[in-house]
């Protein structure tokens, strides 16, 4: 059995902890998929690619309202779809190959791993070979996958989900989209602006129910008045009709009728894929792997990071993380802490959403005394240039000491223009002082948070 220094299971973040500092170890990463993960092939950056696509639809078919009359005569889907797939799959290709030959001390298992005992796995390969590889140390680092409710996965009714939609071979007419969460929005966002009809099944009573309530109860209203938004109701059933596609029978008792369905109900971590109980590695019931401030898991020299063990499933969280388990391994004696007190995160749908901090929900359950301030986009003057009508930013802070607890966006720009406040929050700049003490550009969007900032009611 070859035995190892470290081994990496998953080539998403893990893939980003060997450089140069680990050229003296002997290292193996093993990876069942496309490599270079979830972010990469079907993730952020696919997603974000057709994102920017879908905005430009968006904005010539909403023009009018600046003057301009301007219709979209034709998208060309596959177009779309090759100019970001000819650009991401050569990445994923490269890195596989510098890991195969461009990189001395690591060897690529291209397989699927499995513990079969304490500090030893199984590599399972396509073609039915089999190889056991030990090491003194591991990085899990095996992401999360779609989550399919049992109505759709025993009805044996086509289905996508993220990972395969993004590469159909032609846009459909009708898509039926199961979940309200940042995924479904997005997608909703994209499909739609590119003519395709979208309707939103989700159980619950709002979509993208994670964030502040106000944005929630926001872009359900926007959603609604765009797409065929189905709440309170769940999947009981489904069908495939030769002639009419996709029916999705639904417990309130009517139907959603697509031809395509995508499931978007959430993910869950593949920590029941690893044989983690062989390793004597702690997991919780959902698949989420156990650890600590450290990304140490509950046994020694064995580390996790990303959507495997983390409360974030994002891939910047997957990212930091990657590097305090960089540090901790070549420094187990200096060991650093995971940062998550100040998370952001954005859906890229239309309007877009950022947030960061804690909800208004949040801050009453905790009991945590606060003040809040909401500012419209159509109060500045950018947002005039942009006839924005919805969009606004919301703030919560704490009325004695003006340190932010929470910021939350929705309108154009959100994720950009977020960032200043996550930067006060990480370094603890009170709200007065990031107000006051430096220049806002006239007539640029973040005077949104200037004015904000200002008309929160602090003591
Ligand atoms: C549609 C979509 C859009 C997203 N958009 C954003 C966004 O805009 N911003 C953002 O921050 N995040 C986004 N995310 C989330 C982000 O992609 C993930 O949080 C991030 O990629 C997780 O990285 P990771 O390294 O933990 O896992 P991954 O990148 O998923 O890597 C895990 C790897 O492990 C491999 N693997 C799993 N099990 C085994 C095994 N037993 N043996 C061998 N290999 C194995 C998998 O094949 C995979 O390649 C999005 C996700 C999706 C699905």
């Amino acid at each position: 059995m070859r035995h190892f220094d470290l081994v990496i299971i998953g080539s998403g973040s893990g893939n980003t902890l060997p450089d140069e500092r680990f050229a003296a170890l002997d290292i193996a990463i093993v990876e069942e998929g496309v490599f270079g993960g979830t972010c990469l092939n079907v993730g952020c950056i696919p997603t974000k690619m057709y994102v920017y696509a879908a905005d430009i639809a968006r904005k010539i078919t909403t023009a009018d309202r600046f003057g301009i009359d301007a219709t979209v005569d034709k998208v060309r889907w596959v177009d779309i779809r090759d100019r970001i797939f000819n650009r991401i799959d050569p990445i994923s290709e490269g890195g596989r190959s510098y890991r195969e030959s461009g990189s001395p001390n690591i060897t690529l298992y291209s397989g699927h791993a499995e513990f079969t005992g304490p500090k030893q796995l199984v590599v399972a390969f396509p073609d039915g070979r089999r190889e056991e590889i030990s090491a003194d140390r591991f990085v899990l680092a095996a992401g999360s996958r779609p989550v399919i409710p049992s109505a759709i996965a025993e009805s044996g009714a086509p289905y996508c989900t993220s990972d395969t939609v993004l590469r159909m071979a032609e846009l459909p007419g009708r898509m039926v989209i199961v979940g309200g969460g940042y995924i479904s929005a997005e997608f909703a966002h994209v499909f739609s602006a590119l003519g395709v009809e979208v309707t939103i099944v989700t159980r619950g009573p709002a979509l993208l129910r994670h964030l502040d309530e106000t944005l929630s109860e926001r872009f359900t209203e926007l959603a609604a008045a765009r797409w065929d938004v189905r709440t309170n109701v769940e999947p009981v059933g489904c069908l495939e009709r030769t002639d009419t596609g996709i029916q999705l029978a639904l417990s309130d008792g009517s139907t959603a009728d697509g031809d395509v369905l995508l499931v978007a109900a959430g993910r869950m971590p593949n920590g029941d894929r690893l044989g983690l109980a062989a390793a004597g590695v702690a997991v919780e019931p959902g698949g989420r792997v156990v650890v600590d401030e450290y990304q140490r898991t509950s046994v020694e020299g064995i580390y996790a990071l990303g959507d495997l063990s983390s409360p974030h499933l994002l891939k910047h969280v997957a990212n930091h993380e990657a590097k305090v388990v960089a540090h901790n391994l070549l420094h187990p004696d200096a060991p650093r802490r995971t940062d998550h007190r100040f998370v952001p995160s954005a859906v890229f749908t239309s309007p877009t959403l950022a947030s960061v901090g804690l909800t208004e929900a949040e801050c009453r359950e905790r009991g945590i005394r606060y003040v809040r301030a909401i500012q419209d986009y159509s109060s500045v003057a950018f947002g005039w240039a942009m006839e924005d009508t919805t969009g606004f930013c919301k703030l919560l802070a704490d009325p004695a000491t003006g340190q932010l607890l929470g910021a939350h966006l929705l309108g154009p720009e959100a994720s950009t223009v977020i960032q200043p406040l996550i930067q006060a929050m990480s370094f603890g700049l009170p709200a007065r002082e990031m107000a006051d003490g430096q220049y806002w550009i006239h007539p640029a969007l973040p005077e949104l948070i200037e004015n904000a900032l200002l008309s929160l009611p602090l003591d």
